[in-house]
C-alpha cells in the first residue's frame, strides 16, 4: 500500500490502497486546493519518473539549506545545523534519496528533526526512518500530522531545550504550535533563529512579517504579533534564516521589533492614508 503525497502541499498521508479523497493541509484555509484539482504522487515515483535532486549548500560555518530542484509542491528550504556532534534537521522537504542520504552521512547524519509548523512535514516520517532520528512537533499542531509514525514526539508548553545552545520556541501565530528554532553558536557566537515562515523574511531582507495564510494574504491580529514579538525579545540572534532562502543577515532581533511595530500600525490605520 502506497504512502500518498499531495502534489500541491508535499506532505505524504498515512498508507490507504487508494489515494485519499483530500488533503487536510490543502483544505485549511491556510493552503489551497490546486485550481486543477486534487493531484497524488508517491515517493517511488518521484525517484523513478521525476528527474529530482536535492541540492546541499553551505549557508555559513555548520549550517545548510537543503532544496529539491526543480521545485516541488510548496518549495521551501530545510537547514542542516551541525552542534556539537548533534545535527538537527530544522524543516523538512518531500524529496529523499540514497544521494541525499549519502551527503547527509558524511556531514555527521541527523540526530534530530524539529519542524516549525504543518506546512513543512513533507516526508519526515522518511527521514525519520531513513536516520533513525526523532521528530519533535509541538502538541499544539498534532492534529495536523498526516502520516503518524512512532518517530514523532509531541512536545509541549512554551519551549523544548534539544541541547545546551539549541531551543525550539512556540510562537503560534501562523499555527498554533508554530515553533522557531533559537542555535546560539550560530552566526559564528552571534545566534541565529530559523524561523520557517513563523515569522518570515521580507522581501528587502531588513524586515520580516508574520501571517495567517501567505497563500490567501490573510494577517495575523495586532495582539498576536505583539505577543511574537515580546516572545522573541529576550533572544540573543544576529540572523534570521525563513524557508525560502530568504535571510536576514544582521541586527535581526531589531528587525524583529521594528518589523511588529510596523505591521500593528498598519493594522491600526496609523501608517498610512491609501
Ligand atoms: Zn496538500
Ligand atoms: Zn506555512
Amino acid at each position: 500500500m502506497p504512502y500518498y503525497i499531495c502534489k500541491t502541499c508535499g506532505v505524504q498521508h498515512a498508507q490507504t490502497v487508494n489515494s485519499p479523497n483530500s488533503c487536510l493541509i490543502c483544505d485549511d484555509e491556510r493552503q489551497y486546493v490546486h485550481p486543477d484539482g486534487q493531484s497524488w504522487t508517491t515517493l517511488e515515483d518521484m525517484r523513478e519518473k521525476e528527474n529530482l535532486q536535492n541540492i546541499l549548500k553551505k549557508e555559513e560555518e555548520h549550517l545548510y539549506s537543503i532544496k529539491t530542484e526543480p521545485e516541488f509542491a510548496i518549495g521551501q528550504t530545510a537547514h542542516l545545523i551541525q552542534h556539537k556532534g548533534f545535527n538537527v534537521l530544522w524543516d523538512c522537504i518531500t524529496y529523499l534519496d540514497q544521494k541525499t542520504i549519502d551527503q547527509i552521512n558524511e556531514l555527521g547524519g541527523i540526530q534530530a528533526i524539529a519542524l516549525s509548523h504543518p506546512h513543512y512535514y513533507s516526508a519526515q516520517v522518511e527521514w525519520a526512518e531513513a536516520f533513525q532520528a526523532p521528530i519533535y512537533i509541538h502538541e499544539d499542531d498534532k492534529d495536523w500530522v498526516a502520516r503518524p509514525s512512532n518517530h514523532i514526539h509531541f512536545w509541549s508548553g512554551e519551549t523544548l531545550n534539544m541541547k545546551p545552545g539549541l531551543d525550539l520556541y512556540r510562537l503560534g501565530g501562523h499555527f498554533k504550535g508554530g515553533a522557531v528554532l533559537h542555535w546560539s553558536n550560530g552566526n559564528e557566537g552571534k545566534g541565529c533563529l530559523l524561523t520557517g515562515d513563523v515569522i518570515t523574511v521580507a522581501a528587502d531582507r531588513n524586515w520580516v512579517s508574520f501571517m495567517y495564510s501567505y497563500p490567501n494574504l490573510i494577517p495575523l491580529p495586532a495582539s498576536k504579533v505583539e505577543e511574537i514579538a515580546a516572545k522573541v525579545k529576550p533572544l540573543q540572534f544576529n540572523r534570521i534564516y525563513n524557508a525560502f532562502s530568504k535571510v536576514v543577515r544582521e541586527n535581526a532581533g531589531e528587525a524583529v521589533q521594528r518589523s511588529a511595530v510596523r505591521y500593528i500600525k498598519a493594522l491600526n490605520s496609523e501608517l498610512f492614508h491609501t
